[in-house]
């Protein structure tokens, strides 16, 4: 088999680096480990009922995204649903039984803040001012900047990328109800406000805090609207399907490789849309110095999630809407191993099932892989007794949490599906961490060209987690692969 490009995995960012690199006239092969396409991005079903797994809510729907979805020919097939209402966008902390509520968009959320903590109205300007200042100096996060500037502008590092989140909400309040309410995005990206650079925390807050939606059809949406651009474009696509060894290899390029299902595949390029560690497990040894492999045995994983899928039996519809749940104003604490304090988020909706119209209720809870270790080997943990109690009692003592921030739901919820880490390292192997690596100040990611000269890494770990981040790695590296004006090539 004869391609241009060979993408190795297929979540958002390997069906977006398929489609850019397919629509420049490139012929290409997506292959993907798994039965099916789609990575965090795939549903289950239970009962009928369609159930999201890596992907609930996003910033960027008029700005970024929408950009990134016109380019890719998918934007007709995404629908947004805005969480504009203060209700729907939620922050309970449990020690100090504080909700905060926040309508759409960033003036908004600058206002409701001021509300909130009327003595702090100088460090909410702040902050408010570094994130947006923090965007706009970020020149890969437009893409007219992305296909116009000098790639050594566009990857230009700035201070903000050296001084933790925390350094900076220390240096601006001792408020620590405030600190949580603004590092309340450290769920959406898994790494402590100890750790994160200022920089990627403000990367990734801004989309949400401009507008936050979540998409009709969800996950599906997407992976639906890839299959009928990717048929368009003629991308071949191979399920079941990973790099096995190398079988062409001329000093630092390696051109030819051999398949899982026999086959053997040459390319000019290789673009690997999967976890650093999975990356260096492919490259040959000697190809990857020393330093390099240093600094990846040295990533930590982020957390996972004990989650509950579940329906809500009310006569009328519920509202789409986020509730994030934490345990008290300590991220730090609460995104660290072995703690008991954690943070859910509670997320609701409507899913069309037949011409039935049906609530459900998402619920993850924060959880390190530790808890479930015990249960690793065992064959058929349905049928385990110890295992089956442990998910039981988690998800009893959630739905508790559950009716206090909604009381009008109480005995209301009826849970179809638990998953406990273990089901996560299954689903998104090899670890089940639901952001890839945690990042952290003055911790290079893999991303970019790879110590193979023809071998690029992307995704979630590359750059920056969540679907908006994994997806701008593919643009970043698209950038580099296919030069100036790739977006309207
Ligand atoms: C429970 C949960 C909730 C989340 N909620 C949100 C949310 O609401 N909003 C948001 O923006 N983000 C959310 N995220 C994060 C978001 O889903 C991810 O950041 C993003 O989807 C990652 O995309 P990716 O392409 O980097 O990787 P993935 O989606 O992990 O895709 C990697 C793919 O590569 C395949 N693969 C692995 N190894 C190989 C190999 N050797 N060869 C071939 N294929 C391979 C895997 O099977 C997988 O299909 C959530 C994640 C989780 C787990």
């Amino acid at each position: 088999m004869k391609y241009d490009d060979l993408v190795a995995g297929s979540g958002i960012s390997g069906m977006a680096m398929a489609l850019l690199l397919a629509k420049a006239g490139r012929k290409v092969l997506l292959i993907e480990k798994q039965s099916a396409i789609g990575g965090c991005m795939r549903r289950f079903k239970r009962k009928g009922i369609p159930f999201d797994t890596g992907f609930h809510f996003t910033g960027g729907f008029g700005g970024l995204l929408s950009d990134m979805l016109r380019v890719l020919g998918m934007e007709k097939d995404i629908c947004p649903e805005f969480l504009n209402d203060p209700k729907t966008n939620r922050i309970f902390l449990e020690n100090s039984n504080s909700m905060y509520e926040f309508p759409s968009g960033s003036d908004a959320f600058g206002k409701t803040l001021k509300k909130y903590f009327p003595d702090e109205c100088e460090a909410i300007n702040k902050y408010l001012h570094i994130e947006d200042d923090i965007e706009r100096r970020t020149p890969f996060m437009d893409l007219n900047k992305l296909s116009s500037e000098d790639l050594f502008v566009l990857m230009q590092q700035i201070d903000e990328d050296s001084i933790s989140l925390q350094e900076y909400l220390d240096s601006i309040t001792s408020n620590t109800k405030l600190q949580a309410v603004i590092g309340n995005a450290a769920l959406c990206y898994g790494s402590p406000p100890a750790v994160i650079p200022l920089s990627m925390h403000c990367r990734a807050a801004v989309g949400m805090h401009k507008s936050l939606a979540r998409v009709t059809g969800g996950g599906d949406a997407f992976i639906n609207s890839f299959k009928r651009r990717a048929m368009e474009l003629n991308i071949d696509i191979m399920t079941n399907t990973e790099i096995s060894d190398i079988v062409q290899r001329d000093g630092k390029t390696i051109s030819a490789v051999r398949l899982s299902n026999g086959k053997t595949c040459s390319f000019e390029n290789c673009i690997l849309a999967i976890h650093p560690r999975e990356i260096i497990s492919i490259l040959p040894e000697d190809a990857v110095p020393e330093s390099t492999r240093q600094t990846i045995e040295k990533y930590e994983e982020s957390f996972s999630f004990f989650s509950l899928f579940a329906t809500i039996q009310t006569a009328c519809q519920v509202p789409c809407a986020l509730t994030s749940y934490l345990a008290n104003d300590n991220l730090n604490e609460i995104i660290s191993p072995g703690s008991d304090a954690c943070a859910m988020a509670i997320l609701t909706g409507v899913e069309v099932v037949g011409n039935d119209k049906v609530n459900v209720l998402c619920a993850f809870e924060n959880e390190f892989p530790g808890k479930a270790r015990r249960w690793q080997n065992v064959v058929c943990r349905e049928n385990d007794d110890s295992y089956q109690q442990y998910k039981k009692c988690h998800a009893e003592a959630m739905i508790k949490k559950i009716e206090k921030v909604y009381p009008e739901y109480a005995g209301k919820i009826n849970i179809l599906s638990t998953s406990s880490t273990l089901t996560f390292e299954e689903y998104l192997p090899p670890f089940g961490s639901a952001y890839g690596i945690m990042h952290k100040v003055g911790e290079q990611s893999l991303f970019g060209r790879l110590p193979v000269r023809n071998f690029y890494a992307i995704g979630q770990s590359a750059l920056i987690p969540g679907i908006l981040g994994a997806m701008l790695s593919s643009f970043i590296v698209g950038r580099y692969l296919l030069g100036r004006n790739f977006i309207s090539l």
